[in-house]
């Protein structure tokens, strides 16, 4: 049995309309930005550099030059990462004006260490040449969020947060903007007292920096044929902030325990443990939805990663102070979408699966594709241009080839994949296309989507510890640290066939990080206000769609 055999009762098409409200009652903008992560602020603060030179184009692009939509309650809210951060992209974005140290960072990786564990030991190994992180920063990428808002906002964009684009506007062949979602509606879609209808929001570009699991991204994609030869994959990151009483002096990532390196369980990724400044450190696991074992839960071996002596010995006498959860796309350059422009629309960021997954990088990537998507819609929008003509945005295509994005992701194009084929030899495979920076071996592996994986029965929960409340916490008590206070009345947002199964009812009930789901005798029964929007439902047979806006998780430290 595989999730791919009961798909969720979804079709794109439903989430492409033309636009519909009279024009006067529409919001009309420039180049309208979807999602305030690190590709979309980049966007907007380079398009507010480039415009700042030329008043005749944003006199031109109307009241509101540009404008992003964000559908957490502040910038940040829905942003989580590790975060070890690559500043090259950053240094190109904010170049004179800006600095590194004015940059809201931790501090640069001073140390670092890579352990192979096993349940009770941990062996040091040389640290991988992917992974190293000489010159870069640590950072919390909720924060980061926060202060690149202020940058884009001082530069003239508008940021309406609380806002969830939930259908892409498209007429004659090209997109015309986004149709924002309605709040205040109940359980069965009946208007509440403080019901509020969306609205459209129309551009002269439309670029989607949605992040993972992009909604309208995943409808563009359809809507355009843009796919790519391979599927997307993903892998679940699961990730706390604690306060602690002795500093950490470096980075550390761990490999192995507790995931096993059989192939046939298919279980790749591993953890990492960052010092966030003298007194906090942040903790997470990763692991590719791909595994097959129904009883795999990231939470849940998040927690039994604490309980080892290495880790066990930094946490001990601190404090948890946020928890979260994310999805992260590791197909690389080989999951790309054939292209990432159509008329009137750029796709930036991991919305178009820009991570190197061995070096568990994008944040530079998200900077440097918003940044080329600003500078390719602002090529498009000088006079006698029109970038809702087919090809006229295809020059962000182009830059993002010839930037050092595409080159680093080619040399790693086949490392993924490779972990497929169990831990050992997936390693040796990594080694060598490492040593010859992606030449061995030759050609493209093909890649499965993660719901086409067959469901294994195992016994492996009960390895999972109890939770105490102190080093070890369940699900509820994480979704609470993560801020989440959506109210319980808000319609569904989670697209999956209720008549499933026991066996994916169980899979899905330990996959998500935020108790939503619950097998029943009938199938399965959801709690959707607990969801914190991580994305796995739509890796593993279901379909997340963008909630109320202001809605899910509050993150700040994340
Ligand atoms: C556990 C974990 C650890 C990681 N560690 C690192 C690391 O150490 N270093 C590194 O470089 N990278 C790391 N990454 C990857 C990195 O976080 C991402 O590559 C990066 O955040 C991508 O930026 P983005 O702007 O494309 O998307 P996001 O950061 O996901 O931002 C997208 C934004 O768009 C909003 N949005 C989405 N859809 C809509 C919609 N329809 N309407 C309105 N708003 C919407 C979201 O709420 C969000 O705020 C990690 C990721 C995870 C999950
Ligand atoms: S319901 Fe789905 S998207 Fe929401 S937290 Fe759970 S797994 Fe993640």
């Amino acid at each position: 049995m595989k999730p791919a055999d009961y798909p969720p009762p979804f079709d794109a098409r439903e989430f492409v309309a033309a636009p519909a409200d009279p024009e006067d009652e529409r919001i009309d903008v420039g180049v309208l930005i979807v999602g305030a992560g690190p590709a979309g602020l980049a966007c907007a603060i380079r398009l507010g550099q480039l415009l700042e030179n030329a008043p005749e184009v944003r006199e031109r692009l109307g009241e509101v030059p540009v404008a992003v939509l964000e559908k957490g309650k502040q910038p940040g809210s829905h942003l989580l990462s590790g975060a070890v951060v690559n500043p090259r992209a950053l240094r190109r974005l904010f170049k004179g004006r800006k600095r590194v140290d004015e940059m809201p960072f931790y501090g640069p990786v001073e140390h670092e260490s890579v352990y192979f564990l096993t349940s009770k030991r941990a062996l040091r190994i040389p640290t991988p040449p992917t992974m190293k992180n000489d010159g870069n920063y640590v950072a919390s990428l909720s924060q980061l969020g926060r202060w690149l808002a202020e940058q884009a906002e001082e530069g003239g964009a508008m940021i309406l947060p609380e806002t969830s684009a939930v259908k892409l506007l498209a007429a004659d062949g090209r997109v015309r903007g986004v149709r924002t979602g309605d709040k205040g509606r109940g359980r069965d879609g009946e208007q509440l007292g403080n019901f509020e209808p969306g609205a459209d929001v129309v551009a002269r570009v439309t670029v989607l920096a949605e992040g993972t699991q992009g909604h309208l991204t995943g409808v563009a994609l359809n809507r355009f044929g843009l796919a790519g030869e391979n599927p997307q994959v993903w892998a679940l990151g699961v990730k706390e902030v604690w306060k602690v009483a002795r500093p950490l002096d470096r980075v550390i990532h761990t490999m192995g325990w507790p995931l096993r390196a059989a192939s046939k369980y298919r279980e790749f990724g591993g953890s990492f443990i960052y010092p966030m400044g003298k007194d906090m450190v942040t903790l997470g696991m990763v692991v590719g939805l791909d595994y097959r074992d129904g009883e795999l839960s990231v939470h849940d071996l998040l927690q039994e990663l604490k309980t080892h002596p290495l880790v066990r010995k930094l946490l001990d006498g601190g404090e948890r102070v946020a928890w979260g959860a994310k999805t992260i796309p590791e197909g690389g350059l080989l999951s790309l979408p054939r292209q990432l422009h159509a008329p009137g629309l750029l796709i930036c960021g991991d919305g178009a699966g820009l991570v190197n997954v061995p070096a568990l990088k994008g944040i530079h990537y998200a900077i440097e594709s918003g940044s080329l998507a600003a500078e390719a819609a602002f090529a498009a929008l000088q006079r006698g241009q029109t970038p809702s003509t087919p090809g006229a945005l295809a020059v962000y295509d182009e830059a993002l080839r010839q930037s050092f994005v595409w080159k680093d992701l080619k040399e790693v194009r086949n490392m993924r994949q490779a972990f497929g084929r169990g831990f050992w030899l997936g390693g040796a495979l990594a080694g060598a296309m490492t040593a010859t920076k992606g030449h061995f071996p030759p050609g493209d592996t093909r890649t499965e989507r993660d719901s086409e994986q067959e469901l294994l029965r195992t016994d492996r929960a009960q390895s999972y510890p109890a939770s105490d409340g102190k080093l070890t916490f369940d699900k509820l008590s994480s979704v609470f640290a993560s801020g989440n206070k959506t109210r319980d009345d808000q319609p569904n947002h989670i697209v999956i066939r209720r008549d499933v199964p026991p066996e994916l009812a169980r899979m899905w009930e330990r996959m998500c990080p935020a108790q939503v789901y619950e097998a029943t005798a009938e199938g399965v029964d959801i709690t959707p206000s607990n969801c914190v929007q991580c994305g796995a439902i739509t890796a593993k047979g279901g379909r997340l769609t963008p909630p109320e806006g202001g809605s899910g998780p509050e993150y700040t430290l994340t």
